[in-house]
């Protein structure tokens, strides 16, 4: 007898249970469903994402509800559309041999006519989004008037996308007698205010600890460059390439130009934002559950409550702006007791944003740096290797293996590896030999944020810059001092030396402020055009050295790693790249199609 035999559940849920493959209850499972079977009664249950609690309260509404009554029983409420038809789809797997049960879908951005009608032909379960069962309700298309269960699920997430009068209008349309469940990751007082106003003496559950980031979850951070943002990206993903990951930008902009460069450059990748229409959504988290994109660049909100399980890395290419949506992002992975890591590309000036975070979460972040092209091609090398090795073999090919043999005739075995391995590796070999270390050293990050170099400190000196702005955008030099020190968030006297030309201007801060100047204002828009911001030759007229950002000091600090180990490969490419830069290689990295010539773009390894 498994444990699951032990709850109480009914022989058609065991059958079900078994078709999905689930072996031992998990923990809330364990602890909610026999008590919600048992008895009649309000229930808080805590528990993190990833813990089964779909499960923990799907099982108990599907036994309990009568099938032969065609009148709604049971609603069931969840944050997101996404979330809404997954809950959906798992009632209906859970009951699918209990005869006449209907589980309906109700969420936005579909046709509300279509859904009233599924709802009339007889729905015991309605799974909602807040806003739209609100909108039915107040249409009169759903009667609610009577059901026996209402769970609210990922309530602190509901709260969070500001459902809260919603939630409040809904509760208030069902009966006192029914029994509310409430499943929630955390309980801020807003959870907790419901909960006191619309339950009576529930029981509770909690299960790990409360109120923390998940443990299955790691964080790191990576120190570059501003302008590396990107290439740092791409590093950390050819650095893993079994990666499967949700990657965080803040804005819908963003997203979508990140997911385009991606896919130029070879990666499958997909955005996910709402300005995609509802089918080109679907289409897209179906590729993504399917594992046919790696790396799914989401806006926050488009993201909420994404369940995809086996996500490997939450990436944060930029950290959001309310420093509590980090939770959010990085309960996409470490789900169902998998481990997962959540990376932050961060700039030196939103590092101070790390340790708010860490208090967050109450966990530590580990400083880490990108991996040079040597180490990714090492592990891109012994990945081919595997990739080989766990190939299966399609017998079609015996046919034209007596042609193959005789044009590969003459070569030993080991040529012969080192050829196939060649096939695939030189693109990469080719890409990273001509690229310089991006990584940044900051291991010092807590001193650098608390000193603040005196502005008139001449080796910290000052960046001017040139922006594409001006007097033809209505700028003077006051406005758009204003502008600038709102926009980069900067003090009074952060911004100066303004010069507002016709079509564009010049202005000077602090070098300390280069990062964030120029990775603010180059992803800003004014008016629907794009501002671009350039560091300046000129130097403005005093109080400013040169940027150093290019210098090879800098660069050099940034092989930090250092070490024996790193030191001698490092070394084996030195010769090249050398090359490379009496060729007139710029110090930009070659976009891959640019560096393989003809060759097709390396093709993504692809999970299967
Ligand atoms: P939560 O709502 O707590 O975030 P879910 O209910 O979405 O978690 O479950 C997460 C994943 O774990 C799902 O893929 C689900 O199918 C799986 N799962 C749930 N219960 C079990 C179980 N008892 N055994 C194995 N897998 C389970
Ligand atoms: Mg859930």
């Amino acid at each position: 007898m498994n444990k699951f035999e032990q709850l109480g559940l009914s022989e058609s849920l065991l059958k079900a249970i078994k078709d999905l493959g689930f072996e031992n209850p998990s923990e809330v499972q364990e602890k909610a469903i026999p008590l919600l079977l048992e008895k009649d009664t309000d229930l808080v249950a805590l528990a993190q994402t990833g813990t089964g609690k779909t499960a923990a309260f799907g099982f108990p509404v599907i036994q309990k509800i009568d099938a032969d009554n065609r009148n709604t029983q049971a609603l069931i409420l969840s944050p997101t559309r996404e979330l809404c038809l997954q809950i959906a789809n798992e009632l209906k797997n859970y009951s699918k041999y209990e005869k006449g049960i209907n589980v309906v879908a109700v969420y936005g951005g579909a046709s509300i006519t279509e859904q009233a009608r599924e709802v009339k032909r007889g729905a015991q379960i309605i799974v909602a989004t807040p806003g739209r069962m609100q909108d039915m309700i107040n249409r009169g298309l759903v009667n609610i008037k009577n059901i026996d269960y209402c769970v609210l699920d990922e309530a602190d997430e509901m709260l969070n996308m500001g459902f809260y009068d919603d939630i409040c209008a809904i509760l208030s349309d069902t009966p006192d007698e029914k029994s509310t469940w409430l499943f929630s990751a955390t309980m801020p007082a807003e959870v907790a205010r419901i909960g006191k106003q619309f339950m009576s003496n529930p029981e509770e559950i909690t299960v790990g600890t409360k109120n923390s980031g998940s443990a299955t979850v790691s964080h790191e951070f990576y120190l570059v460059n501003a302008r590396d943002r990107y290439e740092a990206l791409k590093r950390l993903a050819d650095a893993n390439p079994d990666i499967f990951s949700v990657v965080f930008c803040r804005t819908k902009r963003d997203t979508q130009a990140i997911a385009e460069k991606l896919i130029e450059d070879g990666y499958s990748a997909a955005a996910l934002h709402g300005d995609l229409s509802q089918a080109q959504r679907d289409a897209v988290m179906k590729s993504f559950r399917g594992r046919q994109i790696q790396m799914l660049v989401a806006t926050d909100v488009a993201a909420r409550g994404i369940d995809v399980d086996n996500v490997t890395h939450v990436v944060n290419y930029q950290l959001p702006d309310e420093i509590e949506t980090y939770n959010h992002r990085s309960g996409r992975t470490g789900r169902a007791g998998k481990l997962g890591t959540s990376i932050v590309i961060v700039t030196k000036s939103e590092l101070r944003k790390i340790s708010s975070i860490e208090r967050i979460i109450k966990q530590k972040f580990e400083e880490k740096s990108i991996p040079s092209g040597i180490e990714i091609c090492e592990i891109q090398l012994l990945h081919l290797a595997n990739k080989i090795k766990d190939t299966e073999v399609d017998h079609e090919i015996d046919n034209y293996l007596p042609a193959i043999n005789d044009v590969l005739e003459g070569l030993s075995k080991e040529e012969l590896i080192k050829k196939m391995v060649s096939v695939e590796f030189n693109r990469f070999i080719n890409y990273y030999k001509k690229n310089r270390d991006i990584s940044v050293s900051g291991s010092d990050r807590r001193e650098r944020n608390s000193e603040r170099a005196p502005r008139e400190n001449n080796n910290g000196g000052a960046t001017r810059y040139f922006v594409n702005i001006g007097s033809r955008d209505n700028f003077d030099w006051m406005s758009l001092k204003d502008y600038l020190k709102e926009t980069l968030d900067l003090g009074r006297d952060d911004v100066f030396k303004v010069d507002v030309k016709e079509g564009f201007s010049f202005f000077n801060t602090d070098a300390e402020h280069t990062d964030k100047v120029m990775d603010i204002l180059n992803n800003v828009q004014l008016e629907g055009r794009r501002i671009n911001v350039e560091i300046s030759k000129n130097d403005g007229g005093g109080r400013r050295d040169h940027n150093g950002r290019n210098s090879g000091g800098r660069r050099d600090g940034g092989r930090r790693e250092g070490g024996f180990r790193s030191e001698r490969r490092e070394g084996g490419f030195r010769g090249e790249r050398s090359n490379s830069r009496r060729e007139g290689a710029s110090d930009r990295a070659p976009r891959r199609s640019e560096s393989f010539g003809d060759s097709p773009r390396p093709r993504r390894p692809r999970r299967d």
